[in-house]
């Protein structure tokens, strides 16, 4: 490689890239980095025996990301999951922020719903289970940089399992692979870089320097269920206890979860994965008060495994929810002595609406009242950036509906209803749009938050066997696992769990790798 070649390289920069795209497309499928493909891709029934994998999308080189704001995030996730599970505890607080938003929300309003009758029945199970991650954009102030938090996911926080097969490849590919390719960059093209780069890369990085973190994504969130499973303990009705898994069905990225299955079976725990349309039809729960949840296998339902942990990849929206039977499931789970990943109290303490009021100007005294420590709670709040509530009672209402209706001000916000997934959020101009349709009385279901504009880096995108360059913004997950008694607020386990890197195209607004618009990367530190 020539010494003065940017990172990461350009296409045109002499790159072998048909070596290069087959080498990922081969690593990818022979070690998991793959997703089911999409119906539109095959055509329509056309892998009736579900034998088809695609490559993830994945980025071809590992994305510049600045060490200080990884080393901070990763840094203060235990923090984060102590201030989430104090959150899920504290009933009247979350109670008070559904009763916001619930008037225009009714996903929110019937898991509270569902809630209060469990209640009413009385809680079996106190332990409680986080797997947690916390997404941040970088923000550049001058030359600080900063991370600030996208959101945080309690609920089928995804994407562990393919996340560590992408720090993997792409350490594959480093220095080898990556040197070989450049050695006949024998005549890069000069790139200037712009002001809004990341300071620090005006320094060209030598592929064979690069800093790539290890990184235990899958191991560590599959620890953290497997804590919950020993803390369960054997069963006291003399059943072999299981992990279930509770996924959609279709799921696309089976991949990303069956890599926290494997991690799990090396210690010896039954997993099984059942569809949340089918719960009811394969469990029953033994009699009150022990109210065990008992998975019948489908092929001898007289064979039962009593259910220590459920482990949420479904149930986080409401397409989940399509029939009065759906959410017949979820109170089962709920009502049950199982420890759910997430109960709804921790799924609730993930609104967006929870976020909004840790963060809104002026000061930190709601998140201190969760983090009395203040070096803990500033360190915290660092990390927001400013998160307004849509009311007409508040001050601070009051100024965000000027902000979100005004065809100017309205440029520098993203509006977001109380919802998972990607895909539901309105950017910028379509924010006056939205709220036109709403009735004024139901603003306050969405928050209005400030855009993060993190510096754009370039790089290459593959995505369906198509290279794509040009800038993109990268979104960095931390994830967190945590298990703790709702009674006694005592942390029995708190981790930081591994990492994530999304990144997308500077064009797009959303992020999301399932949604679409994402693809898979991993951090090279500069
Ligand atoms: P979801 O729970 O659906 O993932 P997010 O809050 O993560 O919702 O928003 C989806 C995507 O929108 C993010 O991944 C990110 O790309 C973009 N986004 C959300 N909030 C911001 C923000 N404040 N600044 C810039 N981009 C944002
Ligand atoms: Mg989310
Ligand atoms: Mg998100």
């Amino acid at each position: 490689m020539t010494s003065n070649a940017p990172y990461p390289p350009a296409l045109d920069a002499g790159l072998e890239t048909e070596r290069l795209s087959q080498t990922i497309k081969d690593w990818s499928i022979a070690n998991g980095l793959a997703v089911r493909p999409p119906p539109a891709l095959v055509g329509q029934n056309q892998d009736p025996e579900g034998i088809l994998a695609i490559n993830a999308p994945v980025t071809l080189f590992p994305s510049p990301f600045p060490k200080s704001c990884f080393e901070e995030a990763k840094a203060i996730q235990t923090n984060y999951n102590e201030l989430y599970a104090r959150i899920s505890q504290d009933e009247e607080f979350l109670g008070r922020l559904v009763q916001e938003v619930a008037g225009g929300d009714d996903f929110i309003a019937k898991l509270w719903e569902i809630h209060l009758k469990v209640k009413e029945e009385g809680y079996v199970q106190n332990l409680s289970l986080g797997l947690f991650r916390s997404d941040y954009m970088v923000h550049q102030d001058g030359d600080h940089l900063q991370i600030k938090q996208v959101e945080f996911n309690t609920i089928a926080s995804s994407f562990g399992g393919l996340s560590a097969q992408t720090s993997l490849l792409h350490q594959y590919l480093s220095p080898c692979h990556l040197k070989h390719s450049l050695t006949h960059d024998t005549n890069t093209r000069s790139r200037h870089l712009s002001k809004t780069e990341y300071p620090l890369l005006t320094t060209p990085i030598p592929p064979n320097t690069l800093n790539l973190p290890p990184n235990t994504s899958a191991h560590s969130l599959a620890a953290g269920l497997r804590a919950a499973y020993e803390a369960y303990g054997p069963s006291i009705l003399n059943h072999p206890t299981c992990i279930l898994f509770i996924v959609q069905d279709g799921e696309r990225n089976i991949f990303d979860q069956r890599h926290l299955e494997y991690s799990l079976q090396q210690s010896s725990i039954p997993v099984f994965r059942l569809p949340f349309s089918q719960l009811l039809t394969h469990t029953t729960l033994s009699p009150t008060p022990l109210r065990q949840l008992l998975y019948h296998l489908p092929h001898n339902p007289s064979q039962i495994f009593e259910v220590a942990v459920t482990y949420l990849r479904a149930g986080y929206g409401p397409n989940d929810y399509p029939a009065p039977s759906s959410w017949l499931a979820r109170r089962r789970i709920e009502t049950s002595n199982t420890i759910p990943c997430p109960t709804i109290l921790t799924q609730l303490a993930g609104m967006k609406k929870v976020q909004q009021v840790l963060a809104t100007p002026p000061g930190p005294s709601t998140l201190a009242k969760f983090i009395p420590d203040e070096e803990k709670s500033s360190a915290l709040w660092r990390t927001f950036t400013n998160i307004y509530p849509l009311d007409s009672s508040s001050p601070a209402g009051r100024e965000a509906r000027r902000l979100a209706t005004d065809p100017k001000e309205c440029l520098k916000y993203v509006m977001k209803p109380q919802r998972e997934g990607g895909g539901n959020n309105f950017y910028k101009g379509a924010i006056p749009e939205q709220l036109k349709k709403v009735p004024e009385e139901h603003w306050n279901s969405f928050i209005l938050m400030e855009l993060i504009t993190p510096p754009a880096v370039q790089n290459t995108i593959l995505r369906q066997g198509k290279l794509e360059q040009g800038g993109v913004i990268c979104e960095l997950g931390v994830y967190g696992t945590c298990l703790w008694d709702q009674k006694t607020g005592q942390v029995k386990h708190n981790e930081e769990a591994g990492y994530l890197l999304r990144t997308k195209g500077d064009q797009s607004e959303e992020g999301g790798v399932a949604a679409g618009f994402g693809c898979m990367d991993s951090v090279a530190l500069v």
